[in-house]
């Protein structure tokens, strides 16, 4: 199955590394999103991170960027990579026009972090062409591609979206259509207990990151971790995993919820658990 034109849908954080990852493969990418300048923005972090990656021997970013073309409605290509916002309701609406929109062999992915694949197939007449292909952020750094398997996809779809991980420089682990699947199922109550944490006063921000990275040999910490997921989208994603495992263990924490409410998303809005300096779009 040859996969050389991706349409990317969504130009946000997740949507702008996978169109990267995937031209830097070589192939065609559409980039497509709903939101005016949205494309735009996506573009000019991509050339920034392809710069800092040329710096160190990466591919040149002005010819990556020359198999980039943003569109201005879903179009033909050999499969989608779908990457908006964490909701069902949208995600279904993209998932019944890209149906039509794309030839009959195309297949349709979703970066979902945590929504069913059944569901999104469900809202196609080709479930067995659908899965997930789950990104870690930041998309062009991290290895990680957890693929996600719905109750139809057939072993053709899944070999092939295997493959093209693989051939993205990526190693690919799969896991079955469960809400979280198996990434998101250990990470977001680890996030969600440091809020309480927060919350119940046991520490401050600095001091429950700092514990994380010295004592478990994380990275970085789980607070610094959903500033960079983006708290909107860690809400959603804990949200699912309360309704579908049908388990309040899983709801998210009331101090997630009101920095949600007052615009602080974390880095991409400025201001989370922590400040950052949120890079303007020029004009
Ligand atoms: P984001 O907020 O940075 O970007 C979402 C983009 O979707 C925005 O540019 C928005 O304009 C666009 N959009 C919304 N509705 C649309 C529509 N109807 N048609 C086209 N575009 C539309 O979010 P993100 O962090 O890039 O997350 C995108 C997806 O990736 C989500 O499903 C999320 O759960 C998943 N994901 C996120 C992370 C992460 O660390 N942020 C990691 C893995 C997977």
């Amino acid at each position: 199955m040859t996969l050389d034109h991706v349409l990317v849908v969504g130009a946000g954080q997740m949507g702008g590394g996978i169109a990267q990852v995937v031209a830097a493969s070589g192939r065609r990418v559409s980039l497509y999103d709903a939101l005016p300048g949205a494309t735009e923005r996506g573009l000019a972090t991509m050339r920034r991170s392809l710069e800092k990656l040329a710096e160190k021997g990466g591919a040149d970013p002005d010819e990556v960027l020359a198999r980039v073309e943003t569109v201005d409605d879903l179009v033909a290509a050999d499969l989608m990579i779908e990457a908006v916002v964490e909701d069902t309701d949208v995600k279904e609406d993209i998932f019944r026009r890209a149906d039509s929109a794309l030839p009959e062999e195309a297949i349709l992915a979703s970066n979902t972090s945590s929504i069913p694949i059944r569901t999104l197939a469900a809202a196609t007449a080709r479930p067995d062409r659908v899965i997930g292909m789950h990104f870690f952020n930041p998309v062009p750094v991290l290895q990680l591609v957890e693929i996600v398997r719905g109750h139809e996809t057939s072993d053709e779809t899944a070999e092939a979206i295997t493959e093209l991980a693989r051939e993205l420089g990526k190693t690919p682990a799969v896991a079955n259509d469960f809400p979280g699947f198996v990434s998101n199922r250990i990470l977001m109550p680890f996030i969600n207990e440091a809020v309480w944490a927060l919350h119940d006063g046991v520490a401050e921000a600095e001091a429950i990151d700092t514990i994380a990275k010295l004592g478990f040999a994380h990275p970085m910490g789980p607070l610094a971790l959903a500033d960079l997921i983006g708290l909107d989208t860690c809400v959603a994603i804990m949200e699912v995993l309360r309704d579908g495992l049908n388990d309040d263990r899983y709801a998210p924490c009331p101090l997630l919820r009101q920095y949600v409410g007052a615009g602080r998303l974390g880095r991409k809005s400025g201001q989370g658990f922590y400040s950052y300096e949120v890079e303007r779009p020029t004009e």
